[in-house]
Parts: C-alpha cells; structure tokens; sequence
C-alpha cells in the first residue's frame, strides 16, 4: 500500500492532476467528518417543515418541539410544552381578607372549643403563634403541590391524564418549591410527593371536566335573624372546584390525616355546607357534590347535601351569629381550659393560660 501511494504520487507529482488529487481527498475528508465539523448527519440535511410551518428547522428541533408524548392523546402540547419548562402558577399567599362580619367554618370550631380564643383571634384580631408542627407542614405541602398543579391544568386548559409524564415533572417542581419555604424531614417530603402522585396518577381530567376554582376564596350570604347585621357572610376557601358535567359541580377538600372519614363526616362539616351552598347560587340547576380526597387512603368520599340539610345548617348558623352577638353586647367571652391550651396559637397572648400555668422564674 505504502508503494503503491508513493508510486500514485510520483506519477501526479509535478502535474495539474496533483491538485484535482488534493481537491477531491479535502472533500472526502470534509464529507467523512460532517458531523463533527457542522453538527448535522452524515452529508447536508435539507430544510424539514418544522410542525410550526417553519422550513428551516432541522430534524432534531423539529423533534423537540414536536412536544411531549401526550401530542398523541391530542393534549394540547403546544402549551404544555411552553409551561412544564416555564414559570409555575404563584399559589396563594398568606390568609384571605373577607369582608368583616364574617363566619367560617374554622370560627365555628374556635367558637365552639374556645370563645376567649375566638375574641383574641377574630374580634382583637391579635396574632397567632406561628409555629408549625411538621405534621401541619407536610399538609401545607401536599396543598401546595396540588394547588400549582391544578392551577397549571386551568392555566393551560388542560384536559388529559394527570399522571402522565409531563404532569409528573410539573408535581415534582411544585413540590421542590413547596418544601423550600415549608421544611420537612427528607422521608416525610418524599411522602409528600408520592401522596400527590399517587393521587394524579388515579386521576384524570377529562374532555368534559373543567377545572374552575384552585384555593379560591368563596362567600356566601343568608339572611341573619337577630345577628349582628342584617344579611349573614358564611366564608370559606375549597381546596378545587371542577366541573364534571354540563350538569355536575365537584368540591373536592384534599385531607392527608390519617383518620378515615366517612360520609357522616361530610354532612356534619360546616365547612362542607357552606361549599354547597355557595355551589347551588354560583352553579344553579347543576348538581353539587362535595368530596374528600383522603390522599393517604388513596380513596375519595363523596356526598350531596339535600336541602333539608342546608336549612339546617342554616339556620345553625345563624344561632351562632346570634350567640356571638350577644356574646359582644356583654363582652362575655369565657376560657375553656384544658390540655388543647398547650396547642392554642393564642395562649401566649391569654391571661387565662398564664395564670394557670405560668412560666418558671429564672433565678
Ligand atoms: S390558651 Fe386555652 S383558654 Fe386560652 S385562649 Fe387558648 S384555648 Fe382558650
């Protein structure tokens, strides 16, 4: 080989030849080393339409911007696309302002364990003790994580399976943000997220299904009977509000307690009640029903509440707007003490609790 290349270029050395010789070992060279040189295949890659019309797109953009595997489930991939790698949805910050007098199902549970809390808390509106146990923070996590996700799925109009890929990786992002401002012990944030994913995954939103509320605070007034105003504000803030059917409204409240609940449960959640009835003035004609998500259960509870059962609770509260009433006209707000004392957000501001159990004096 070695001669037979010397003899070659003894016979073109010297003549015009030896340069059609240099030309065509360049080319070969530049051809066999295509990629390398210029980052295409092995020769030119001519002009691919690009699924966005775009002629001068080559076959591996036009493979990334063919979208996520759901393109196939016709899931709108164009916008998927542009949110899983784009900002989250910002979630709800801090405690919602309703105008005042107003009752919520978090009241009502005061009200009933403690009415001096309830005056501290809701009529001096002095502040709580923020101090989180990790169990709180593993449900505010939980919320969060879902909260980003269902605020995504109404952003983007999605309409597909919540445990697909892309859904996945928009959980995971949501979570990292929500452990970042709630820490947990690494194996109580990894459960966070599987308790997400394993609910997603068991969901689905389908063609018919419309996400139409996300954390979003609702009122809701009733006539007040000897209150303190005329008309009654009942407040509360559902964790997702769909649509199911032209005919069919969903409450859905995500619990990551280890408590199974029962449909008793829901009928006799005042929080629960004032969803419905929100539910039956915002959707009129449409059923309601109000459900729970037990995420660590991995099951749903469900329940409508009849009419009947809204006159109740109706009419309970308005008892209770009349007892707080009479309760200001007096200003007669007794302790209830007892072992929850020592998990009231109020009792370092209560004089109740410090004459009961005050603090050692340091020495
Ligand atoms: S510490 Fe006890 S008595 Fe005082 S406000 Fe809280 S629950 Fe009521």
């Amino acid at each position: 080989m070695t001669l037979h290349q010397s003899n070659l270029a003894a016979q073109v050395s010297g003549s015009d030849d030896f340069w059609a010789l240099v030309i065509v070992v360049a080319l070969c060279y530049v051809v066999g080393n295509w990629e390398e040189l210029f980052g295409g295949g092995a020769g030119p890659v001519p002009p691919t339409p690009g699924p966005n019309g775009d002629a001068h797109e080559r076959p591996r953009q036009a493979a990334h911007s063919a979208g996520p595997p759901s393109a196939a489930r016709g899931e709108r991939p164009w916008l998927a696309e542009a949110g899983i790698h784009g900002d989250l949805p910002s979630v709800r910050a801090g405690k919602p302002k309703f105008e005042e007098p107003y009752l919520s199902a978090t009241q009502v549970k005061v009200w009933d364990r403690c009415r001096h809390r309830w005056q501290l808390e809701y009529l001096k509106k002095l502040k709580p003790h923020d101090e989180e146990s990790q169990g709180l923070k593993f449900g505010t996590v939980v919320h969060e994580t879902l909260e980003t996700v269902f605020r995504w799925a109404k952003e983007n109009d999605y309409r597909g399976d919540l445990g697909s890929a892309d859904m996945r990786l928009i959980a995971s992002r949501a979570h990292s943000r929500a452990l970042s401002g709630n820490w947990l012990y690494p194996n109580a944030g990894d459960a966070a997220l599987d308790r997400c994913l394993d609910y997603l995954e068991g969901s689905t939103v389908g063609p018919h299904d419309e996400v139409l509320h996300v954390e979003a605070p609702i009122t809701v007034t009733i006539k007040a009977d000897a209150g303190r105003t005329g008309l009654l504000r009942l407040a509360g803030i559902p964790d997702l509000v769909m649509r199911r059917s032209r005919s069919l409204v969903e409450i859905l409240d995500f619990k990551t307690h280890r408590r199974v609940l029962k449909p008793d449960d829901l009928t006799g959640d005042a929080a629960q009640a004032i969803y419905a009835m929100w539910a039956h003035k915002a959707f009129p004609g449409s059923k309601i029903l109000n459900t729970y998500a037990l995420l660590k259960h991995h099951r749903t509870v469900s329940h409508e509440f009849s009419d009947d059962a809204l006159r109740h609770v109706r009419s309970d509260f308005r008892q209770l707007d009349a007892e707080i009433s009479t309760a200001q006209r007096g200003g007669a707000f007794p302790p209830s003490l007892g072992p929850h004392c020592f998990e009231c957000p109020m009792r370092h501001h209560c004089l109740h609790y410090a004459k009961k159990w005050p603090r050692p004096t340091s020495r």
